[in-house]
This record gives structure tokens, sequence and C-alpha cells, in this order.
């Protein structure tokens, strides 16, 4: 048999016993999973029934494949040609159970959904999580926040899953978790998280909640195709007010464009691909760069492959 043959005939295995596992597709559009709408296929992309189909999964695939977990894919931004490893989209994954001051959730639960059931439960903390349109285990990646909070302020404890498909719980506090960051075992994907909140009137939460959420709509493009905050903010200031003093505002390649109602959002205004996106943060940062000095670091996930695309001029 040719090398070739015995790849593909162990590939074959190693997919085959995935069947039995979840939802397994080959080849499937990445523009489908991110809320930007851009990215092209995954080489597999794989939707566990369950933590131990995923634990399962995680150690039938091959050791050099490399594995992308997948959220909402609300901060994430995959390369047209695509993404040439294996996603696991953990949306199965979502049950939520309370006890005392406690919540536990699954990594694929929405944060949204978690604070709307604290707010039943007359738990608050999470609050902030409702405007966020991420999974948990998206958002403990990210170390997700707003309005002054992030996870880090009522996360716990987590439990994740090694590359070899071992399980381990560990504390918040071995995360080392600060502005949109959360250092997890390299290969891990987090499967739940834990977070201690405290008590307090249902309706006063939800009153918190709406008023986050009508905060939002006011000043955010919620309207069309986008991936949030493309920009962390630099110390003491805003990404938003930099690339707007850079006459950036409006500007677009292609379908991308920097939205004219928040400038630290880019939208989707139509056929953008990830390659407009790409050039348009490059714009922007070489703008800023000019103008302020400041270098703007992506909060967007670049997953994959770019340096084909990264090694152009910005000004091209
Ligand atoms: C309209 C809009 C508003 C937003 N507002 C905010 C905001 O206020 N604050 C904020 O922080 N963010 C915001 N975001 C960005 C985004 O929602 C958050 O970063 C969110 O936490 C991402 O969650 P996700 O499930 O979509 O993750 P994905 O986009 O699917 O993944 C993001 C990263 O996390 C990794 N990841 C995902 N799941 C796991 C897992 N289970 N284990 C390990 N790694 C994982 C992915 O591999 C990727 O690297 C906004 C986005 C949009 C579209």
């Amino acid at each position: 048999m040719t090398a070739a043959l015995k790849q593909l005939s162990s590939e074959h295995d190693w997919c085959s016993a995935l069947n039995d596992l979840g939802v397994l597709r080959q080849h499937e559009p990445m523009a489908a999973h991110t809320t930007l709408a851009v990215g092209g296929p995954a080489r597999w992309f794989f939707r566990p029934a369950d933590r131990a189909s995923l634990v399962a999964a995680m150690q039938a695939c091959p050791a050099d494949v490399v594995i992308l977990p997948l959220g909402r894919g609300s901060n994430m931004l995959v390369p047209d040609t695509g993404f040439d490893g294996f996603v696991v989209d953990l949306s199965d994954l979502n049950d939520i159970s309370f006890d005392c001051y406690t919540v536990s959730a699954d990594a694929g639960a929405r944060m949204s959904r978690v604070a709307r059931q604290c707010a039943e439960h007359g738990l608050t903390g999470c609050e902030f999580m409702a405007t966020v349109p991420g999974d948990i285990g998206g958002g403990v990646a990210m170390n997700a926040g707003c309005f002054a909070q992030q996870l880090s302020d009522v996360l716990s404890a987590v439990t994740v899953v090694l590359r070899d498909g071992s399980v381990i719980d560990m504390a918040a506090a071995d995360l080392n978790m600060c502005y949109r960051h959360a250092d997890l075992p390299t290969g891990s994907m987090v499967v739940a998280a834990t977070f201690t909140l405290q008590t307090d009137h249902p309706e006063e939460i939800r009153e918190r909640m709406r008023t986050m959420r009508s905060r939002r709509s006011s000043t955010q493009p919620l309207a069309q195709p986008n991936c949030g905050s493309v920009f962390k903010n630099p110390d003491g200031d805003h990404a938003a007010r930099l690339i707007e003093a850079a006459g950036m505002k409006g500007f677009s390649i292609g379908g991308a464009r920097i939205s004219n109602q928040h400038a630290n959002f880019i939208v989707n205004a139509g056929e953008a691909s990830s390659a407009d996106v790409v050039a348009l943060i490059r714009r922007a940062q070489a703008a800023v760069k000019q103008h302020s000095g400041i270098e703007l670091e992506p909060e967007v996930r670049m997953v994959g492959e770019w340096e084909y695309i990264m090694a152009g001029d910005a000004d091209a």
C-alpha cells in the first residue's frame, strides 16, 4: 500500500469511529458558524453528543491533527482558505445546574441563557453575560466582559479536556485570567465552568440586564454580521476613539466596513471575505499607528493559517 493510501485508510478508520459519537462533517463552511459570516471550510467539523463522546473523540483523533474548540464563533476569524484541522462544536454540551450560591454550566451553554437562569434563581454577578453573544467555553477562553465586569470576577473553577482525552478540574486562579485572556493548557478545551454568585431580588437583576441590553443596542451595529470589538482597548484609552481619530470610521475594503455606529466594530456589509476583514484590520492598525503611535492588538481570534495573507503590505 502506498503512503497516501495508508493515510487515507487510517483517516477512514478514526473518522468512522467518530460517527457514533456525534455529528461529523467534512469541509464544513465556517462562515455558517461565525457571527461575522466569513471563513472557508473546516477539514473536519465534529459536534460531540456529550462529554464522554468528546473524550472518546479526542482519544481517536490523531495527535498531529490540530483541534479548534468552537463556541458561538462570535470572536473568531477563519481564513477564506478554511481551517485545516478538527473543529469541535460544543453546542450539544449545554446543561446548567444550580447548587445554593453556585451555578455550573457546560461549555456549550449560551452566556445569555446562564444569565437569565441566574436571575430566575435570584443570583447576581452574571448580568453582563446577558449581552455577550458567546458560549460559556468561549467566554472562559476569552475572559469575556463588559460594563466593568469580566468572567473571572465570578468564575471559581473549570473542567477541561486535555488533548489526550483526560479530564481535569482547575481552579479559576490557575488560569491567570486577565483582560480578554485565560491560560488554558495547550490543545485543551473547557467543558464546564462553575461560578460563585451572590443573592439579590430577581426583578432587580432583570432590570440591570435590561439596562445593559438597551445600552448595547443603541451603541452597537447589531443588525449586521460582526465579531464585537475587533481590537483590545489599550491601557487608558479606547480603540474606537483611536480609530475614529485616525479618520477610519466608515472606511471599507471590499464587503467589510468599519462601522459608522461604533468604530471598534467591523461589519460584514454584504459579501465580505476574510481577506477583506484582515485587510481592514491591518489598514486600521496602520492608520492608528501613524496618527497616535499606538499599536492596536486584535481581540478577535484569527485562527488557522494567515501567513500567506499577512505577508502583504498594509497599504496595498
Ligand atoms: C455583537 C457582539 C458583541 C460582543 N460584545 C462583547 C463584550 O461586550 N465583551 C466581550 O468580552 N466580548 C464580546 N464579544 C465577543 C465574543 O462574544 C466573546 O469573546 C465571547 O466570549 C466569545 O465566545 P464564543 O463562544 O463565541 O467563542 P468563539 O468565538 O467560538 O471562540 C473564541 C476563542 O475561544 C476559543 N474557545 C471557544 N470555546 C472554547 C472552549 N470550550 N474551550 C477552549 N477554548 C474555546 C476558540 O477556539 C477561540 O480561540 C462580542 C461579540 C459580538 C458579535
